[in-house]
């Protein structure tokens, strides 16, 4: 699908939208929160709410605002002054969306998550619930990591991500990631199509690290991927470009718009494969990748040569080729133990090794989510 099909088929009649803005597209350079700046971006959320378009904000700037609201010189190095100063700053930036949105009779409601919450299916179910019931009350979430609490594994530290996840989460059609950059740059020029996330427009990413934020290009690229994987289109534009969302969502040719895989992922292969933490890995003979990729089937205990990490029934695992390359997760029916002792067997054997077999499959087909 080229890109101005893409920009007239899915922005123009899309529906439901993710917009993540970026610390330095609300913040000016000393890293105060610029009011002109949320007032224009909330300005065109509230008209293209009203235009019927459900929208989902994901807004960083909580760290940028703090800084600025502590008249700090520079941004903090150590965790918890990060997120100290996080938690000063996500008042703020609440309020200036808060404010510049009554008047538009749009309400704003804070979302707060943490990498946990995405992970766990239950909690991940109850994000979805909650957004929707926002949208049902005729408020705008706006999202962002709970920075005050968040540390190490239970971080994502990054927006685009979260942003992403969010997208696919609600299975909303396009992902507007905007910041002050004017698309993805090639050669000093901006790329208005992208067909497919691959090595090549990784490499498109050098040297792109905003000052107050955490992002850049390369976590704008990675979650294009996860969200054109997933069947829904990514627009990375600049925020300070007048009337942005409004130009994307008319099928402007502004920044770059990515392409979305032909098929979209149901919702819950969406969460196994993209979302879920890995608790271990499945490494599986020629035979298995061919059954797997090709063939549309689920894994066998016969084509498993080694397993890795120890996991329980029902963990996310990836499934790696004997190369290493990843190329599927699913979730698993046996324990890393089990798997050990029945790798290699036929379906008949493993209740000989186990006492009982419950499953012939270690990982079912519908549990699974291919790799590429
Ligand atoms: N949560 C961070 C903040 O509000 C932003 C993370 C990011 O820039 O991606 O400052």
């Amino acid at each position: 699908m080229p890109g101005t099909t893409v920009r007239q088929t899915i922005l123009t009649r899309a529906r439901r939208i993710v917009v993540k803005i970026g610390t330095s597209a609300i913040t000016d350079e000393k890293g105060r929160l610029d009011p002109k700046a949320v007032r224009s971006l909330a300005g065109q959320i509230a008209d293209v709410t009203a235009a019927g378009v459900s929208v989902t904000l994901v807004a960083s700037g909580a760290i940028g605002a703090g800084i600025g609201e502590l008249d700090l010189p520079e941004r903090p190095r150590t965790l918890p002054m990060l997120q100290a100063v996080a938690a000063v700053g996500q008042g703020q930036l609440m309020r200036a969306f808060h404010d510049a949105l009554v008047k538009r009779r749009l309400r704003v409601a804070q979302v707060l998550v943490t990498r946990g919450d995405f992970e766990n299916r239950t909690r991940y179910l109850n994000i979805r619930n909650t957004l929707r019931a926002l949208h049902e009350l005729g408020a705008l979430p706006i999202l962002n990591e709970n920075d005050a609490v968040a540390v190490d594994e239970l971080r994502f530290g990054d927006n685009d991500i979260i942003a992403a996840h969010v997208t696919n989460l609600q299975a909303a059609d396009v992902l507007i990631l905007l910041s002050t950059i004017d698309g993805v740059l090639d050669d000093g020029k901006v790329r208005d199509v992208i067909e497919q996330v691959d090595a090549g427009t990784l490499s498109l990413a050098t040297g792109s690290k905003s000052r107050l934020g955490s992002g850049g290009m390369g976590s704008k690229l990675e979650a294009a991927g996860l969200v054109t994987k997933a069947g829904e289109a990514v627009v990375i534009a600049n925020a300070r470009t007048p009337n942005v969302l409004k130009k994307i969502l008319a099928g402007e040719n502004v920044g770059t718009v990515f392409v979305p895989a032909k098929r979209k992922l149901s919702s819950r292969r969406r969460w196994i494969g993209q979302t879920a933490r890995t608790a271990g890995q499945i490494i599986v003979d020629a035979g298995a990748v061919t059954a797997l990729t090709k063939r549309g089937k689920s894994l066998l205990p016969s084509g498993i040569r080694l397993v890795r990490g120890n996991f329980d029934k029902g963990a996310t695992v990836a499934v790696l080729d004997e190369k290493g390359a990843e190329i599927a997760r699913g979730l698993t029916n046996y324990s890393a133990e089990q798997l050990t002792s029945i790798r290699g067997l036929k379906t008949s054997q493993i209740a000989k090794i186990l006492g009982d077999k419950p499953y012939d499959e270690a990982i079912h087909r519908n549990n699974m989510t291919l790799s590429s």
